[in-house]
C-alpha cells in the first residue's frame, strides 16, 4: 500500500471516466435505516487476535519464502474448515523485488439468503520483503513481520468467516485473501501500480467463473493498531497512539454511499476508530477493483510501525480488530440501530 501522491493523477482521471458511466456505483448499501436491530453473530476479538498471532508465528510471509508457503496452506485449510467453497487462484509474477514468484489468491464463497449480489471482503496475506521505512537504515533490508500490515486484515476476515459460516441470514459473501500486495516500490513504473497490489489486480481481472461477480468490495488493511507507544519509531506521521480510520479518497469517489453506510454503522455502534476526516488517495487493493468498474472501499489506518521491523503483535490490539469486525458483521447482517 502506498500513499505517494505524484503517481495518482492518471488513476484519478481513469476513475472519473469509470464513474461517469456508472452512476449506480454509489448505491451499494444493503441495509435499511428503518430496519430493527437483528440478532447477529458476535465477532470475537480474542479469536481474531489469535488468528493474527498465528500468521506471525510463521515468520514474514514474503514471496518465495517457506513461511509464505506454510501460511498459504494454513489459510486454505482454515477457510475450508469454516465451510467456505475455497478457490486457489495461482499465478506467477515478478515484482520490483525480483522473481518470478509463485502467488496464490485464496477465495472463499459463502452463500447468503438476503437479497443483493455478493459483497467481497478482501485483505492481503503477504508481507513486505524490506522494512524500508524503518528509522534505522541498517534494518531496512530486513523483512516486515506484518502483524498489522497484512495479518490484522486477514484476522478480521477469518473471524468473520468463523462467525458467519453457519448463520446465513446475510448477504452472499466472498472472502478474498490477496497475495502480492506489498512488494511495490516508488517509481517502479514498469509495473502497473508500481508493483503494489499484484494479487488483487490479477483477481479483479480474472474473477472466477464459479462464483457470482461481487457487487461491492470492502478492503481492510492495517486495522489492528494498539495503544502502546512505540519509543523506537515514535509517531513520525503525526499519528496518535490509537487507530484512526479516516475515509479514503478513491473510496469516496467510487462508492460514496457505501463509505457513508459503513462509517454510519460504526458510529451508531460507538466504534470511535472510524472518523469522518478525509484521507488522501491510497494505492491499495480496493483500487484494483475500482479500475475494473467495481465499487470498492478501503478501511485503512496508518500505524507508526508501518513498513518497519516493529510491525509486530506487541503493537496490535484485539479491541481494534473488534471495532472493524463488528462494523462489518453489522453491515453483512443488515443491523442498524433505530
Ligand atoms: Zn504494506
Amino acid at each position: 500500500m502506498r500513499t505517494c501522491q505524484r503517481y495518482l493523477l492518471p488513476y484519478a482521471i481513469l476513475i472519473a471516466l469509470l464513474l461517469s458511466s456508472c452512476t449506480s456505483c454509489s448505491q451499494t448499501g444493503g441495509s435499511q435505516a428503518t430496519e430493527p436491530p437483528l440478532p447477529y453473530p458476535q465477532f470475537d476479538r480474542h479469536t481474531a487476535f489469535a488468528y493474527l498471532e498465528k500468521q506471525c508465528d510463521f515468520g514474514p510471509r514474503i514471496p518465495g519464502s517457506q513461511a509464505h508457503q506454510d501460511c498459504l496452506e494454513w489459510l486454505v485449510q482454515e477457510l475450508e474448515d469454516l465451510g467456505g467453497e475455497v478457490i486457489r487462484q495461482e499465478f506467477s509474477a515478478s515484482t520490483p523485488f525480483g522473481g518470478p514468484f509463485e502467488f496464490t489468491n485464496i477465495i472463499a464463497y459463502f452463500p447468503g439468503d438476503k437479497p443483493g449480489g455478493p459483497v467481497l471482503l478482501g485483505a492481503h496475506w503477504d508481507n513486505r520483503p524490506e522494512a524500508d521505512e524503518d528509522p534505522n537504515p541498517a534494518l531496512r533490508t530486513q523483512p516486515v513481520l506484518g502483524a498489522n500490515d497484512g495479518a490484522s486484515g486477514i484476522a478480521v476476515l477469518l473471524e468473520i468467516a468463523h462467525q458467519a459460516h453457519d448463520k446465513t441470514a446475510r448477504r452472499p459473501l466472498i472472502i478474498a485473501l490477496f497475495d502480492a500486495e506489498d512488494s511495490g516500490k516508488s517509481a517502479a513504473g514498469q509495473f502497473p501500480l508500481d508493483g503494489w497490489c499484484i494479487g488483487s489486480s490479477y483477481l479483479a481481472q480474472n474473477l472466477p467463473a464459479e462464483i457470482p461477480k461481487p457487487e461491492a468490495v470492502i478492503v481492510v488493511d492495517m486495522v489492528g493498531r494498539g495503544s502502546i507507544p512505540n519509543s523506537r519509531v515514535g509517531t513520525p506521521r503525526g499519528s496518535k497512539n490509537y487507530m484512526e480510520l479516516q475515509t479514503e479518497g478513491y473510496s469516496r469517489q467510487s462508492a460514496p454511499g457505501l463509505v457513508d453506510e459503513i462509517w454510519s454503522i460504526a458510529e451508531e455502534a460507538g466504534h470511535t476508530a472510524f472518523v469522518r476526516a478525509r484521507r488522501g488517495h491510497i494505492i491499495d487493493d480496493h483500487l484494483s477493483f475500482i479500475l475494473q468498474g467495481i465499487p470498492a472501499v478501503d478501511i485503512i489506518d496508518f500505524p507508526p510501525e508501518w513498513h518497519t521491523i516493529d510491525d509486530t503483535p506487541e503493537y496490535c490490539s484485539p479491541d481494534s480488530l473488534y471495532q472493524v469486525g463488528d462494523t462489518l458483521m453489522r453491515y453483512l447482517y443488515g443491523v442498524r440501530n433505530p
